[in-house]
């Protein structure tokens, strides 16, 4: 797979020859390790449009969060013993979908698999088939390979985490995950700009949706987070501000991470980014946190 010789897709920058089975920070080689191809309707409503979006669940992570809420399959242990899949087999798998009228298919966690996602994409050209492409990433992306992606993905949908690099560095091992999320969202807003374009059923065809889950303790940095954006991009940027975290397992004890977030701090960083401009996107209803949690053991991980 091209690229990974010297595997310098994200800024962890391990240089390992994930072709030749290596694996570095993300746990992966350089296989088609996927945990799951389904549709799921639980995205944000121009994401998801009135079917529902093929998405396309990469397994290993760049950042592993000590709180992931998708742990089951980001979590880097043991991640080379994951199903593998040829590209033929992903490839049907998502055709399979897109012929039952599914009109987007969504890659997430793609930042150490971005080669396969160019690869999936141009199988599917091939096929005759030319669906939204969406690029759900956690934010800890570089720059350059994201304006490699130009032309290839319809919609950016990252995360901005933090803004402070110790509380970066606390929660996912990466002090430098602000300046390298800037940069990502710089490229990307400069690809799309704050315009998301809708198709007549509503789905998302173009665009850029800044995704912001508020963690206990931490509305400050997530008004830090807002004002950059709202200062160095626009305040017409598409944001959707989560308030669904909840406890894992792995930080049900943790001082800080070990409890939901409380309505008082919701309600800070809305008031806050009201008070900025921003007025494009989507909110959580408050008690939405028992809403948003996958099963991937299960077939369906988004069924009860
Ligand atoms: S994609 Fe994985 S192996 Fe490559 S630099 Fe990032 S963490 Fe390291």
């Amino acid at each position: 797979m091209e690229g990974l010789d010297y595997c310098l897709l994200c800024p962890r920058n391990c240089g390992v020859n994930r072709n030749a089975g290596a694996t570095g920070y993300c746990g992966c080689d350089s296989g088609f390790h996927i945990a799951s191809v389904c549709i799921h309707q639980g995205e944000e409503p121009p994401i998801s449009g009135a079917k529902g979006i093929c998405n396309v669940f990469f397994t290993g992570c760049n950042l592993q969060c000590l709180y992931c809420q998708n742990y089951q399959i980001s979590c880097r242990r043991n991640r080379s013993r994951d199903p593998e899949y040829t590209l033929d087999e992903i490839t049907r798998q998502i055709i399979t979908l897109l012929d039952q009228g599914i009109e987007a298919v969504g890659f997430v966690s793609p930042t150490h698999f971005t080669p396969h996602v160019r690869t999936i994409i141009h199988e599917l050209h091939k096929s005759g088939y030319t669906p939204t492409t969406v690029y759900n990433s956690n934010g800890y992306d570089k720059a350059e390979i994201m304006k490699g992606l130009e032309g290839l993905i319809d919609v950016y949908l990252p995360d901005f985490k933090y803004f402070n690099p110790t509380l970066a560095m606390k929660y996912s091992g990466a002090r430098d995950y602000p300046e390298h999320a800037r940069e990502a969202l710089r490229e990307m807003f400069r690809q799309k700009g704050s315009t998301v374009v809708l198709n007549g059923s509503g789905q998302a065809v173009t665009g850029l949706i800044i995704r912001h889950l508020v963690l206990p303790g931490q509305a400050n940095d997530s008004i830090r987070i807002l004002k950059w954006i709202a200062e160095e991009l626009s305040p017409s940027v598409s944001i959707s501000l989560m308030s669904q975290y909840y406890p894992t397992p792995g930080v049900a004890r943790h001082p800080q991470l070990g409890r939901k977030i409380s309505e008082a701090e919701y309600h800070k960083v809305l008031d806050a980014m009201e008070a900025m401009g921003f007025h494009k996107g989507w909110i959580q209803d408050f008690e939405s946190s028992g809403n948003y949690r996958p099963d991937f053991e299960r077939e369906h991980p988004f069924e009860t």
